[in-house]
């Protein structure tokens, strides 16, 4: 196996962060021997309503998220920049901050998310910044998606034993991995708690400290609301 660095990429709204997402980044991380992965919640996502929270909460979730976890780390790289977060300009950054080339970036999505992938600025040529990894997601086959994207097909690659050739190749790749992750997703975590349903176990015991303690995702508190409207995002 090469010894060149390969960072991942978890990109997301993350309203909030859960298992699935951390399930999603380990099994991407082990599969192409990534350095470690990167998760950055967006400041303003383009293709979708506003977030519930602020960035910074979101944020501060993801970081609670990884601690202790090894080979994952929280990035607050888009709550730097006051406009919608492109991916390809993430990548980009990525790039310049830690002088690596596009052969040595992955970034990972779920199947869901890369099917939406003709939606995206700048494409197709977002797809030559970075590999790309594409998580299976309950409910999402992969095989569903090389139907959906022929043009694509020639790119796509099965992991195994292939993070040497993602480095060395003249093209950015896509990777298919399959894997078992939770069938979790933010939206139905947001409605349990706007319900009062507990979410034991479908995020890590801190995020859900931390949701309770700032009372997010329930009927607005004074509290949340001043945290939000202080944080400029609600
Ligand atoms: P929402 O319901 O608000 O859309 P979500 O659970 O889909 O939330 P996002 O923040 O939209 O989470 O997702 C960020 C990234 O993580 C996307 O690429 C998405 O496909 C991926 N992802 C989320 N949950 C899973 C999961 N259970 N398995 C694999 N990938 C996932
Ligand atoms: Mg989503």
């Amino acid at each position: 196996m090469s010894d060149v660095v390969r960072i991942g990429i978890l990109g997301g709204t993350l309203d909030p962060i859960h298992q699935g997402h951390i399930e999603a980044a380990l099994a991407a991380r082990e599969a192409l021997a990534l350095e470690r992965v990167i998760i950055i919640p967006t400041h303003v996502p383009p293709h979708r309503s506003r977030p519930a929270t602020s960035a910074y909460h979101r944020f501060a979730m993801a970081s609670l998220a990884v601690n202790g976890v090894e080979g994952l780390c929280a990035s607050d790289l888009e709550l730097l920049s006051p406009g919608p977060s492109y991916t390809a300009d993430t990548l980009l950054r990525v790039s310049d901050a830690r002088g690596i080339g596009a052969s040595q970036i992955f970034f990972i999505t779920g199947a869901d998310a890369f099917a939406e992938i003709e939606t995206w600025s700048r494409y197709p040529e977002v797809l030559d910044l970075s590999n790309f990894i594409v998580v299976s997601r309950p409910g999402m086959s992969l095989s569903a998606l090389r139907q959906r994207f022929p043009q694509l097909k020639a790119r796509m690659r099965l992991p195994i034993g292939r993070a040497t050739e993602a480095a060395a190749a003249d093209e950015t790749l896509i990777f298919l991995v399959e894997a078992p992750t939770p069938d979790i997703s933010s939206t139905d975590i947001r409605r349990r708690l706007a319900e009062g349903q507990p979410v034991s176990g479908l995020v890590p015991l801190p995020v859900e400290d931390h949701i309770q303690q700032h009372a997010l995702y329930t009927q607005q508190s004074p509290i949340t609301s001043t945290a939000n409207h202080l944080h400029g995002q609600n």
